[in-house]
């Protein structure tokens, strides 16, 4: 997929027009937009062969107003810095729009991980780590990377590994880096919060009857044909809660091909077609389309960019039939495409909103990791005896019997996992709802990207104003 000349430019443009709805001094947006620190390097890597290669390297931290800064590690052939430094820059407005704490970071490889050993990613993941505490680039309070693109709970689980083994006896060493596995002091939920970040967005959207009335669509969740480009862990995901929560996967596209079935695909079918087939391509009752991209052109409600930016340009905009476009990409439509598809009324629900999900749990992960206690641990026989209670009340005052089923499900307190899914949901509403009273305070603000970058710079400039300027 071709990625943007500038990606960094791009972002900088909506920046700017939501800009034009604040009276911020130049110099303040000056310093909200600019990234504050871009660090490159290369270093080597023995292959299994015997080989040295060498490889390059990013991290970028775009905004220091609130510490540490956060953001995902991305491996991928063609990462460039513009690139990472969009996605840092995306990371601080999407930090502010969820009210999670943190500046924004990102880090970049360039590499396609297909091509390497587990053994060969495993000592990139390590030097690369090195590398970064080397410059105070890594750390709980300082800066704490994640999964991205092309990473996983697996490279998580290094980076932690490194950074504890060169900062020996650091209590909060876990908190370095977020989205590991929760056998490694990752938390429940970690995985999947992105996708489900984007189905409670979606869910969200549907529900807002007016929103629905003017696309011509029913309100609500139920029957709303969906495709999905990229069944990674953001795509998968997606996938798997808007199915669950009644809508139809008509389409899936993959870098090999797309398929599409009208009566509804299902995630886990499709994953496990092309483990064994290595392609989504000729499942069993499915149509094979004849580029990945024309799933991107096909009639549906919703179109979920799952894969990488740059997505919708000027070409494919116009040719686009879905409704609501949900970004779980980052990046996935162009300054190009964007004012296409406002002009078809398209309701975009944008990435610096849509995707939060994931960020939002890591920032839970984090707040665990430097808590050393699992959410719900304290609570949840506490919560039990609370709710038996209550029930027993219910009875006395009734007459009648809860079955024990009924008392399993009534009286269970919460668990790490209730507790991360209600503070997402939570999150992901109430967000919701601030970027729509946001467009309605602002009327030239005519769509949800503007309104949420609108949200994020006020967020950050007042943080600026009032942290005021060193020395
Ligand atoms: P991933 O590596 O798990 O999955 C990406 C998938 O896209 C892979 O299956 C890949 O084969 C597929 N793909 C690549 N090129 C494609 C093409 N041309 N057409 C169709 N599919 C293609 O990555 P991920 O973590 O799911 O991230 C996907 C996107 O979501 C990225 O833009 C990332 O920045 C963003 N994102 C990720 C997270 C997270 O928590 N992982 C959070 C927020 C945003």
């Amino acid at each position: 997929m071709p990625g943007p000349a500038n990606f960094f430019d791009e972002v900088n443009q909506y920046f700017d027009q939501a800009a034009e709805f604040t009276d911020y001094p130049p110099g303040l947006l000056d310093q909200i937009r600019g990234c504050n620190s871009v660090y490159r390097f290369d270093f080597p890597l023995r292959r299994g062969d015997g080989r040295i290669e060498v490889l390059r390297a990013w991290r970028v931290e775009h905004s220091h107003h609130k510490m540490p800064v956060k953001g995902g590690i991305r491996f991928a052939p063609e990462v460039y810095e513009e690139e990472v430094m969009a996605l840092a820059a995306l990371m601080t407005y999407k930090c502010a729009v969820v009210d999670v704490p943190f500046g924004g970071a990102k880090g970049g490889i360039r590499l396609d991980g297909r091509q390497y050993s587990t053994e060969e990613l495993e000592r990139v993941t390590r030097r690369y780590t090195h590398e970064l505490v080397k410059k105070d680039f890594i750390g709980p309070g300082i800066d704490v990377p994640a999964p991205d693109y092309g990473t996983g709970e697996r490279e998580m689980s290094w980076i932690v590994d490194t950074y504890a083994a060169l900062n020996p006896g650091q209590l909060d060493a876990l908190g370095c880096v977020t989205g590991k596995p929760v056998t490694q002091g990752g938390v429940r939920g970690r995985k999947e919060a992105t996708g489900r970040g984007l189905f409670y967005a979606l869910r969200e959207a549907c529900a807002h009857s007016e929103s629905m009335k003017r696309l011509g669509l029913s309100t609500g969740l139920e029957g709303k044909r969906v495709i999905v480009q990229g069944l990674g862990n953001v795509g998968y995901h997606a996938a798997k809660f808007c199915r669950e929560g009644g809508a139809i996967i008509v389409g899936i596209a993959e870098r090999e091909g797309a398929i599409t079935r009208a009566q509804g695909l299902h995630e886990d079918e499709i994953v496990e077609h092309r483990r064994t087939t290595g392609s989504i391509l000729n499942f069993p009752g499915a149509t094979n389309l004849p580029t990945t991209a024309a799933a991107l052109e096909m009639e549906c409600d919703v179109l979920i960019p799952a894969a990488l930016e740059g997505v919708f340009t000027a070409e494919n905009a116009p040719k686009v039939k879905a409704k609501i476009v949900l970004e779980g990409a980052n990046g996935p439509t162009t300054p190009a495409a964007d004012p296409i598809f406002r002009e078809k009324g398209i309701l975009v629900i944008p990435d610096i909103y849509a995707n939060a999900g994931g960020v939002t749990v890591s920032y839970f992960e984090w707040v665990k990791n430097l808590s050393h206690v699992r959410f719900g641990r304290m609570l949840k026989r506490h919560e039990m005896a609370n709710e038996l209670a209550m029930l027993q009340t219910i009875e006395r005052a009734t007459g009648k019997q809860f079955t024990n089923e009924e008392r399993r499900q009534l009286a269970k307190g919460p668990d790490e996992q209730d507790l991360v899914n209600s503070g997402l949901e939570e999150t992901m509403i109430s967000a919701y709802h601030e970027l729509l009273q946001t467009k309605e305070k602002n009327p030239g603000v005519q769509d949800l990207r503007i309104a949420a970058f609108l949200v994020a710079i006020h967020k950050v400039a007042r943080s600026y104003i009032e942290l005021g300027i060193f020395p």
